[in-house]
């Protein structure tokens, strides 16, 4: 496996920072997960986007200019070969010393690793998962904004060790105010009466790019779409829910704190979003071969 570091490509043995990059010592960097099929990147442009703007809202400059970075996936997933996968793109502030000042680390680092992925077995796309509420609540836009894709993922790890210690598949995360945000790293999608529910970001919910996907499927579906506040009411009385991520794509989900959703079962809605999704993973994206 070759990992990329800063303009260089290294072997995973030897794919190495510093004990003084501030990645490490603070979570202080941002990152992507990024999918790619059939020889395609899926929504690249979007993914590079988020990057910089995760970045510029952490008063971070990212060395290289976007195409630059967009170059640097795609030739890491060519020098290992691989033609599905996932991409992990993470910045990191750099090296500094063992003071928080980001600006004594005078220029941030760049790493790609192009590798598989699998989050969950193919049997939970056609049974659905079960969800549990945690106790860990998404962090409010007063503190590190929820929609910077940030290194520091601790409350996010913390509330999948709740979902993980309940036996649930993926853990709901509300805000302060008691809200629906979203999953540990997943956002959340409800139906009922035909209509599409999902939180607004200002509920604490990231941008996901396949958040933005489910967007256009529903257009193109003719399926009414909106950005209401969300209890867990909601969910409770949902026809139908799922998750979309990068890693996850579309997800049913059948249960909330062993409630069923609906009749407990994948809903048509649902089966409809993940046969468009794959369509458009296995169809569109950036090319990784010329
Ligand atoms: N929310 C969180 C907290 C996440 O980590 C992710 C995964 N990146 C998502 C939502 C889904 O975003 P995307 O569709 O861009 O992967």
């Amino acid at each position: 496996m070759k990992i990329y570091i800063d303009g260089q490509l290294f072997e995973k043995d030897d794919a190495k920072i510093s004990v003084f990059d501030h990645g490490l010592l603070y979570g202080d960097g941002v990152f992507e997960g990024i999918r790619f099929y059939s020889g395609r990147v899926f929504r690249l442009d979007e993914h590079i986007r988020r990057l910089y703007d995760s970045a510029r809202a952490i008063a971070m400059t990212i060395p290289v200019p976007p195409a630059e970075m967009v170059e640097a996936v795609l030739s890491t997933i060519r020098a290992n070969d691989l033609e599905d996968g996932y991409v992990r793109l993470v910045v990191t502030r750099g090296v500094g010393d063992l003071g928080l000042n980001p600006l004594l680390c005078p220029r941030p680092s760049i790493i790609v690793i192009a590798s598989k992925i699998t989050l969950y077995p193919a049997e939970k796309y056609e049974n659905g998962l079960a969800v549990v509420t945690c106790s860990t609540r998404r962090s409010p836009h007063g503190a590190l904004s929820p929609m910077v894709k940030s290194l520091n993922y601790l409350n996010n790890v913390l509330a999948k060790l709740e979902a993980i210690g309940a036996g649930a598949g993926e853990g709901l995360m509300l805000n302060e105010q008691g809200y629906v945000a979203e999953c540990t790293g997943d956002n959340i999608f409800l139906v009922r009466d035909g209509k599409i529910t999902t939180p607004p970001v200002s509920s604490g919910a990231l941008a996901g790019v396949t958040r933005g996907v489910v967007f256009e499927m529903a257009a193109e579906f003719g399926i009414p779409l909106s950005e209401p506040l969300l209890t867990r009411y909601d969910v409770y009385t949902a026809d139908e829910c799922f998750l979309t991520g990068t890693a996850a794509e579309v997800i049913p989900v059948v249960t909330l704190d062993n409630r069923p959703i609906g009749d407990g079962r994948p809903g048509p809605v649902t089966r409809r979003m993940i046969t468009r999704f794959r369509e458009l993973a296995g169809s569109t994206g950036t090319p990784i071969r010329a």
